[in-house]
């Protein structure tokens, strides 16, 4: 690229910074700005359902990258500043605080938006906490001091995790969800049905095709009427209901949105030098020949990073395999590739103990792999399930049933 030429990065999460560093890894000349609307430096946002609320960890101990790290690598790092409009004719985008940014090419890496809640319980809307960013788990944090008995509205990853970290801190936790089982929308359900049997060994009241009908507030507490006419109060109201790619920005403009900013497997966007990455992308998978919209880390990351090459003009497509984990109470689930096409199911493992790891299959290939075990139990079994998945390698059922055969070999008679 033309030394002068100026990339800005929208966004201050994961894909941006690591996006960041690959371009300056490539060029130590083009101007690199990272615009956030938040007032902190970019950091990882795992802990802040786990570590974080559980006071394990403090924010500076998840941070990407230090101010050092911005300032000798020459990144422009603006923090406290939120983009309202953009106009991609003439390449400027313009701040909540009244500045304008040109970019040659803009990447956008906005992450993703909290779903909102039914309007039939809006009232009582504003009272409810929800989590996305670290300010989220503060006020979270604050409010289980004072609460002894939590409901979590939404049995998807976050509402499950903050269950979880709330049942650490000895809270009464109860979670509703609508439909039949947990994390439906991405993990199957003997998995999630393993996984709610923990939580209620644990002592979480998890209820499954459940809503709330009325929510009545009086003296700083909740009382929760729900749709099988049961009532129960609490303290605390959480929302985690799922999430939206957060393209507000982009309404009524000329970009193609669809789930997500639509991309190619090069990160580009329908709108000339504007590329997207991360959560807020619904890529082309060129492996899985179809569309997709990841809400994950590791995505995050290697998006970021792809995106970056195909700034610079290093055409590289995206074809990374899906990987995603959650830890909940003494559990740690994992995913691998996706699940939702598959001609057989081969179950590996008979408990939560060794861990179970459930392995879609279609024609003789594994697609994807998702598992559940106590912590350490299924990492590498899922590790090697996305290698010989990336590799197409067509499986022997009875290996994969049997415990004690290691995968790895699979691997070695390639
Ligand atoms: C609580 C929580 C727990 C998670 N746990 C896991 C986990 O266990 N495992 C896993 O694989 N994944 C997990 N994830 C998902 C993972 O963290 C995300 O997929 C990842 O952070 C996405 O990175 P991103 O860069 O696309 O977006 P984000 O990290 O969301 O960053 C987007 C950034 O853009 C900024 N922004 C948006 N709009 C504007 C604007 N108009 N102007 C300026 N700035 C703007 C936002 O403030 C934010 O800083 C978790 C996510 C959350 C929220």
């Amino acid at each position: 690229m033309n030394s002068k030429e100026k990339i800005v990065i929208l966004g201050g999460g994961q894909s941006a910074v690591y996006a960041a560093k690959e371009i300056r890894n490539y060029d130590n000349k083009v101007e690199i700005t990272i615009i956030s609307e938040e007032n902190v430096l970019a950091y990882e946002r795992p802990p802040l359902s786990k570590e974080y609320i559980t006071n394990k960890k403090k924010l500076d101990d998840f941070i990407f990258f230090n101010s050092e790290f911005y300032s000798k690598n020459n990144i422009n790092y603006l923090k406290n500043t939120k983009i309202i409009n953009i106009d991609f004719q003439n390449k400027i985008l313009f701040s909540q605080n009244n500045n304008q940014f040109l970019y040659d090419k803009l990447l956008v890496a906005t992450g993703s938006l909290n779903r909102k809640i039914d309007p039939n319980i809006k009232n009582n809307y504003n009272k409810f906490l929800s989590l996305r960013n670290n300010e989220d788990s503060d006020n979270i944090k604050n409010k289980l001091k004072e609460s002894k008995k939590v409901l979590i509205i939404g049995g998807g990853f976050i509402g499950l995790e903050i269950a979880s970290s709330a049942n650490e801190l000895d809270k009464e936790v109860y979670v509703v969800e609508m439909n039949d089982q947990l994390m439906g929308r991405s993990i199957p359900k003997k998995i999630s049905n393993l996984c709610k049997k923990i939580h209620e060994e644990n002592g979480n009241k998890i209820y499954l095709n459940t809503t709330i009908k009325k929510i009545n507030f009086y003296n700083n507490s909740y009382e929760i009427k729900l749709s099988n006419e049961e009532i129960i109060f609490v303290d605390l109201v959480i929302l985690g209901i799922g999430s939206i790619a957060n393209t507000e920005l982009f309404k009524n403009k000329d970009i193609k949105i669809d789930n997500g900013i639509i991309t190619n497997e090069y990160c580009e966007t329908s709108q000339k030098d504007v590329y997207a990455a991360g959560d807020v992308s619904n890529f082309f998978h060129p492996f899985y020949n179809k569309y997709i919209r990841l809400e994950s880390y590791q995505h995050a990351q290697n998006h970021g990073i792809c995106a970056a090459k195909n700034i610079l003009g290093i055409k590289e497509a995206y074809n990374s395999i899906p990987w995603m984990w959650s830890d909940q109470l003494n559990i740690n689930i994992q995913l691998t590739g996706l699940c939702d096409d598959f001609d057989e199911i081969l179950q590996r493992g008979e408990n939560i103990e060794e861990g179970v790891i459930d392995f879609f299959i279609k024609d003789k290939e594994i697609k994807g792999a998702c598992g559940i075990g106590v912590k350490g139990k299924i990492g590498r079994d899922i590790k090697l399930a996305s290698k010989i998945l990336e590799k197409k390698l067509k499986i022997n059922v009875s290996n994969i049933l049997d415990k004690n055969f290691n995968l790895s070999k699979m691997l070695k008679k390639v």
